[in-house]
């Protein structure tokens, strides 16, 4: 509820005040157990530092952290370190959190012996156990991380992530940095595991299409603001926030026909140490208007259990409902 985390950026000179990065600002959700929640927005717009506040990896300068009706934002580091076999995080790139020394059985029973869960005899069946789950062999315990292609590292990290039998896996950009041709299969081996071990998930993408079939609701960040946040089917079938439907059009579509009437904003991502007056979505929004460069557009709820934080989106939506066409 109402996370904040701001970084100090790198002073541009001696004598200067070092600017504030407001890498995610008073952003409030709830994940329900059991679903698959995906936070969908650009790189820099705050979802990478947003998954790692929820683990308290990094620390919110404001805020709170509610895990299983319990608050974690002050538990203590030893305590905090035993609730972290219950809270799992998989990582973008399979190979930098992997150590190259280690074999794959060690990496995946490192944190078995860590928590002290199983030694020995039993640890390695645990080790042959997990390789099975996420589709690996038996002998590839021996191995190392290298000789392995980048999906079955992912394989592996989602391995060492279940170890512990966490009810909760982060999964920041696990496919992103996977070829097309593979990312299916590691979200449905994820979407498999889900079921199998009551898992809840929260998935963390750049692009909408990664989650569009898996996730449950979606939360969409701007500049580290949640600016739509709603289920997947509903999301998906009516857009509200402007910035949604960009990232819409944005999904390839195989018939270029087909292809949403949505204009394609231009433009960068501002500066998230000087961030726009009004609505941060201003300067590249199509719609804007002068009262969305004076005031600022809070999460508000359109219809149950949706979220928008624009100005005019049921205006918009209505308006241009009948040109959007989208991908199947
Ligand atoms: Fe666009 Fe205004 Fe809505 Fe912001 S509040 S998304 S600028 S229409
Ligand atoms: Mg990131």
């Amino acid at each position: 509820v109402g996370l904040t985390r701001h970084f100090k950026a790198k002073k541009p000179s001696l004598f200067a005040r070092a600017p504030l990065v407001r890498a995610v600002e008073n952003v409030s959700f709830k994940v329900r157990r059991g679903e698959t929640f995906a936070i969908v927005g650009e790189s820099g717009c705050g979802k990478s530092t947003l998954s790692r506040l929820l683990l308290r990896l990094i620390e919110p300068t404001a805020g709170t952290i509610r895990f299983e009706d319990r608050d974690i934002t002050a538990l203590p580091a030893e305590e905090m370190r035993r609730l972290r076999r219950r809270m799992q995080m998989i990582f973008q790139d399979p190979y930098a959190s992997l150590n190259p020394r280690m074999s794959v059985g060690e990496l995946i029973g490192e944190p078995l012996s860590v928590h002290g869960i199983a030694n020995g005899k039993e640890k390695a069946a645990r080790v042959a156990e997990l390789l099975a789950k996420v589709g690996l062999l038996p002998d590839h315990a021996n191995r190392y991380p290298h000789e392995f292609s980048g999906g079955q590292r992912q394989r592996i990290g989602i391995a060492r992530a279940l170890a512990c039998g966490p009810s909760l896996l982060i999964g920041d950009e696990p496919v992103s940095a996977l070829d097309v041709s593979i990312r299916a299969q590691v979200i449905n081996l994820l979407e498999d595991l889900k079921a199998e071990f009551g898992l809840t998930i929260i998935l963390v993408a750049h692009d909408l299409a990664v989650i569009r079939h898996t996730s449950d609701r979606v939360a969409v960040m701007y500049l580290g603001e949640i600016v739509e946040l709603a289920d997947a089917a509903t999301l998906f079938s009516r857009p509200l926030h402007p910035y949604t439907r960009m990232l819409m059009a944005a999904i390839p579509v195989p018939d270029p026909r087909a292809r949403s009437a949505e204009p394609i904003t231009e433009g960068d991502l501002p500066s998230p140490t000087d961030p726009p007056p009004g609505c941060l979505f201003h300067p590249r929004c199509p719609h804007a208007r002068e009262r969305c460069r004076q005031e600022h557009p809070s999460l508000r709820d359109s219809a149950s259990g949706h979220a928008v934080a624009c100005h005019f989106a049921e205006e918009i939506a209505a308006g241009q409902s009948a040109g959007l066409a989208l991908p199947p």
